[in-house]
């Protein structure tokens, strides 16, 4: 049996170890440089591997391969290989073989690292002995050697869904469908659609499907698709029952006959689209049957993720909001929405077809002035120039503080909610964060704006 795994990564390295585990005559093939601490676990575990290229006589005589989720279906040696009939599957179909453990998957195009990051504190806090893995931290693969934990909580994008088959999910959530990487589906929005909904493929009648129930792309999908799951809707707006709402500040959920209502004021997520990730995590911890009272303190206590709603600091009473994660309008709105103070937004980078027309409600409502911080502002400055007071460009982030402090007043928030992606800027989210949290410390510090 050979395994051929594309792509030395994370998911990609930890395939091989577990390839080889199991027996397999593993061989790994990254068309890039592998970085240097796995071409080091490589070489330890004594598996043979190439990097900057792909070697076809060595690829093609595969039994089956496990292909990285970076690697789009329609490249050529991805093609050959499905005309040869040789099974492409991903890390997680591959690793979920062989654990016996009970899987939570959590999908959507917004909101799924927090969702996953929280369903899995809820389930460590009860004291379950569980496993964090997907598209998140350390590969599926290498966690289920030797298989220990008895729950797995599982963050699976799209690109990873589609190379599933079999892997049957006990509960699986769906955030949302908002157009997002049309790009990887023939910019065919009901391809992406259906690949969210691979989420669902393989799961028994008593499995526990969570899906947000006002988002119209999923509503439309269900009501086409019927699946025979226990399915329950999230809401901001009924209440649903089983299922979980928001109401009057309260979260509330019922999972077949236990209720839970918890009040969302004093919980560190803050937000609607918060209400919703909680509720979906409350959901699912419930149905792997965690206990109220440790669900009510994991809520308590979660930490979120950095670059998501996070706090960077306060300047002349200004708060300053680092949502440089938010790389889509859908975040945005969201972010947008759950303002209580008049918003000074930052935003803009690399456009991604965006359609600003679903932020005009919330931008009327919260935001006194944007700062565009791209290198190029055109499409925002077009869409916003004529409906946002005051509008103001920069291609530097330390300028784009300076000037949010020069038009905040006390008691405003200043948010970085770029709806773009970095690459024109900067190296990625993250960096963007890192610098305008940065500059926004620095000065607090009363050092210089600089970062
Ligand atoms: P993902 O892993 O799907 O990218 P994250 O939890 O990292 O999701 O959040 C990405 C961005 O989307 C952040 O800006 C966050 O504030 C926003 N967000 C989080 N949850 C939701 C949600 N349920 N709906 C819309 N936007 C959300």
């Amino acid at each position: 049996m050979r395994l051929v795994i594309l792509g030395g990564g994370e998911s990609g390295v930890g395939a091989a170890l577990l390839g080889q585990a199991k027996g397999y005559d593993v061989f790994l093939s990254d068309r890039s440089p592998l970085k240097a601490t796995y071409l080091e676990t490589l070489q330890t575990a004594g598996i043979p591997f190439e990097e900057g290229q792909h070697t076809e006589s060595l690829i093609l005589n595969a039994t089956e391969v496990v292909k990285s989720p970076g690697i789009p279906d329609t490249v050529p040696l991805v093609l050959k290989l499905k005309a040869l009939g040789i099974p492409v599957i991903s890390e997680i179909e591959f690793a979920a073989r062989y654990t016996q453990a009970k899987l939570i998957g959590i999908t959507g195009s917004n909101g799924k690292t927090t969702t996953t990051l929280l369903t899995y504190h809820l389930l460590k806090t009860a004291g379950y002995n569980v496993g964090l893995a997907g598209n998140i931290g350390d590969s599926f693969a290498k966690q289920v050697i030797n298989d220990t934990f008895d729950y797995f909580v599982l963050e699976l994008s799209s690109f990873q869904l589609d190379s599933m088959y079999e892997t049957r999910l006990n509960t699986a959530v769906l955030l949302n469908i908002t157009p997002d990487h049309l790009d990887r589906y023939s910019y065919n929005f009901q391809n992406y659609v259906d690949s969210k909904f691979r989420i669902l493929q393989n799961m028994h009648l008593d499995d526990t499907f969570i899906y947000f129930q006002e988002n119209e792309p999923t509503r439309q999908e269900l009501a086409r698709r019927k699946p025979d799951v226990y399915a329950l809707p999230i809401s901001l707006v009924t209440a649903v029952s089983p299922g979980g709402y928001l109401h009057d500040g309260l979260l509330s959920t019922r999972f077949r006959d236990r209720s839970l209502s918890i009040h969302s004021a004093a919980l560190p997520l803050k937000g609607p689209h918060n209400a919703l990730n909680m509720l979906a995590a409350i959901l699912a911890a419930q149905s792997m049957n965690v206990p109220d009272q440790a669900i009510i303190n994991g809520l308590g206590t979660f930490q979120n993720a950095a670059h998501r709603m996070e706090p960077a600091g306060v300047i002349n009473k200004i708060r300053f909001i680092n949502d440089s994660k938010a790389t889509n309008v859908d975040s945005v709105f969201y972010a947008l929405s759950s303002m209580n103070s008049p918003t000074i937004w930052i935003a803009g980078g690399q456009d991604k077809g965006n359609d600003y027309s679903q932020l005009d409600g919330v931008i009327a409502q919260h935001v006194k002035a944007l700062i565009c911080l791209g290198k190029d502002n055109r499409k925002l400055i077009d869409y916003f120039g004529n409906k946002i007071a005051t509008v103001r460009e920069t291609q530097d982030v330390a300028e784009a503080v300076q000037i949010a402090i020069e038009l905040g007043q006390p008691g405003d928030v200043a948010l970085l909610s770029p709806a773009c992606a970095s690459f024109d800027l900067f190296k990625n989210y993250e960096d963007r964060g890192n610098q305008f949290k940065a500059v926004v410390e620095s000065i607090i510090l009363g050092g210089s704006s600089g970062v």
